[in-house]
């Protein structure tokens, strides 16, 4: 089990975080565009983020509002981030942390499929 502060990367490698934050927090949520990803949410302070490598190129999917976006890598398709939350808080991919097992996480569920305010898009 890793431990903090955290290193989450990309499947290709070629793009890394460092993380100083505690591992809690952790949500799974079957909203029309969570599922679609399946990543497990962890929600940390921006300013606990560092990026290992400068320069590197994120792809984003804007939906709704163009500060709310799923950041992913653009080679590998790997879901890193979701933004757009108030406060300074990103939605990290806990599922991205290296060495991590996903199974032993105990996120917990967000039913956002029902709770969340509709949306435009499915
Ligand atoms: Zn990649």
């Amino acid at each position: 089990m890793p431990s903090r502060p955290y290193r989450l990367s990309c499947h290709c490698g070629n793009i890394r975080l460092e993380v100083d934050a505690d591992l809690e927090d952790l949500l799974e949520c079957n909203c029309s565009m969570c599922r679609r990803f399946g990543a497990i949410h962890w929600y940390v302070e921006a300013s606990a983020i560092t990026l290992l490598d400068e320069k590197r190129a994120l792809s984003s999917y804007v939906w709704r509002a163009v500060h709310e976006a799923h950041q992913f890598c653009g080679t590998c398709g790997t879901s890193l981030m979701r933004t757009g939350y108030p406060n300074g808080v990103v939605a990290l991919n806990a599922c991205a942390i290296e060495e991590i097992d996903p199974f032993t996480l105990g996120a917990k569920r967000f039913d956002g499929r029902s709770k969340m305010e509709p949306g435009v898009l499915p």
